[in-house]
């Protein structure tokens, strides 16, 4: 099949990474996105995840880069650490063939650690604005060559008060970057904020996730219930509906915590993620629900917004959303890509207001659904599901893994190791050019060489026996 990216004359590596990672057709964002932002025009974007929009900035990006050069070309800024560390891992798969190198700077890691990365060969950085800030500050992040600023979910940015820090940014890169501003709703702030630093950008609108594909069906449920009553109901749903995997909306963290807790209780393993747990223990929780080891994610709105899992088959409000664009945020999780999803809320008499805005919203009701009592049958179902592992979901990137081997080789700076260094000695081995080798890293006492193409365990076998400069070198292999 061809492929659809071709008409935007991308390089060959760019178009090598789109082919691994399956990108064929390009989305409506990235449909309208591409062409200027390859024309490094300014760009207000009304999109949100789901959308793809992550690829119609990380593509411009990552085609642009210089590789020789060795400071920051491209700075993005994202709301979350969530986010940041997602995005980064979808820049790191279309970088890959072209050995970008993208570093992630958000709080809640060691500051000493970020600045030994940034210090050495980075194309792009991603962060959340406060830690980008503060490297700024340090004098630590060079920002003489950042030719492009993403402002990704602006609005989530506004609502978390990070707006001054982004225009603190914004007001210390010189000369004139390309800007492009992603935001799910255009607040008069949001286009306040384009009117201060974009010049000329050009306008793209998306419509709401339902209608963006057609095949996209969202079956919507609503239960009317009473306060007392809800977590029972809730439970009880949960058994009929039997999801493979389902995330679970609560409007706060203690909401979260109570839920989390109470499902526990009752035999019925959650993962859970808000604003007050560790940064460590939430990308854990995150990659668990990806990887299929935890069937069900609770979360409060901010931390799971933007967060991409794919192919959700539900998605429960537990606490109705207090916000009418939320309602449509959270149900677009589900039904993607073609996919059938189910959205499935629960209504206490004082959501009732909320529930007649976001129904004017979307301009249709909610199906009402009349709750049954399970059947022994249904719980006997719901029993044997939660017996079998669930099912992993592919990881974005999966056809990279693959090909790819990590080695670690015994010797880096201290030992006058460079990356010419590695590359002459790997391209050396019969069978290997420098095409299959991917991301170099040379730390202080060892290195680390990414193998593609499949050819790890060639190059591995050949480097036990083969010097780099100058001295035969411990060289392991790994992910
Ligand atoms: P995003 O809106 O950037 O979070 O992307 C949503 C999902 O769509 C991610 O899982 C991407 O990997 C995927 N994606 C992005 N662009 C394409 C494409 N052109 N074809 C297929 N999948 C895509």
């Amino acid at each position: 099949m061809e492929n659809q990216f071709e008409k935007y004359h991308l390089s060959e590596e760019i178009m090598d990474a789109l082919n691994v990672l399956g990108y064929h057709v390009p989305t409506p964002v990235q449909e309208q996105v591409l062409p200027y932002a390859l024309e490094s025009k300014d760009i207000l974007a009304k999109s949100w995840t789901g959308s793809g929009k992550t690829a119609a900035f990380a593509i411009p990006i990552c085609e642009k880069v210089i590789w020789d050069y060795n400071i920051p070309q491209a700075l993005v800024l994202e709301p979350t650490r969530e986010l940041t560390v997602q995005v980064k891992e979808e820049m790191v798969q279309i970088g890959r063939k072209k050995r970008i190198k993208v570093a992630d700077l958000i709080g809640g890691f060691p500051i000493d650690k970020q600045i030994r990365t940034i210090k050495q060969k980075t194309h792009v950085v991603i962060g959340t604005p406060g830690r980008v800030l503060d490297h700024i500050r340090r004098e630590t992040l060079e920002l003489s060559m950042v030719n492009t600023i993403v402002i990704d979910e602006a609005d989530l940015m506004l609502d978390m008060g990070f707006i001054d820090e982004v225009k603190s940014i914004l007001d210390q890169v010189s000369g004139k970057p390309q800007i492009l501003l992603f935001s799910a709703t255009m607040s008069d702030s949001i286009l306040e904020l384009a009117r201060q630093y974009q010049q000329d950008a050009v306008s793209v609108i998306l419509h709401a996730p339902e209608e963006m594909n057609a095949e996209t069906f969202i079956e919507e449920k609503l239960y009317e219930v009473g306060l007392e009553e809800k977590y029972e109901m809730f439970r009880k749903v949960l058994i009929k509906e039997n999801p493979e995997h389902a995330m679970i909306f609560c409007g706060t963290k203690e909401m979260v915590n109570v839920l989390c807790r109470k499902l526990g209780k009752d035999g019925i393993k959650c993962g859970m993620i808000h604003g007050d747990i560790d940064q460590g223990d939430r990308l854990r929780t995150i990659q668990s629900f990806r990887d299929g080891r935890i069937r069900y994610l609770i979360a409060t709105d901010v931390i799971a917004r933007g967060i991409d899992f794919e192919k959700l088959s539900h998605v429960f409000n537990y606490d109705f959303p207090t916000g009418r664009e939320t309602y449509v945020h959270r149900i677009g999780r589900t039904g993607r890509n073609g996919a059938k999803g189910t959205a499935v809320s629960f209504v206490t008499p004082d959501d009732e207001r909320m529930r007649q805005m976001v129904e004017t919203f979307v301009s249709y009701k909610i199906p009402v659904e009349e709750f049954h009592e399970l059947s022994q049958a249904e719980f006997i179902q719901f029993q044997n599901t939660q017996k079998e592992k669930p099912k992993a979901r592919p990881k974005k990137g999966a056809g990279f893994d693959k090909e790819i081997m990590k080695l670690s080789i015994g010797g880096g700076k201290k030992s006058k190791i460079r990356s010419g260094d590695l590359v002459g000695a790997i391209s050396n081995i019969d069978g290997v050019q420098a095409d299959d080798i991917g991301v170099i890293d040379v730390r202080d006492s060892l290195s680390y060489v990414e193998i593609l193409n499949g050819k790890g365990n060639l190059v591995l076998q050949a480097l036990q026996e083969r010097p780099i400069k100058g001295k035969l070198r411990k060289v392991k292999g790994g992910r």
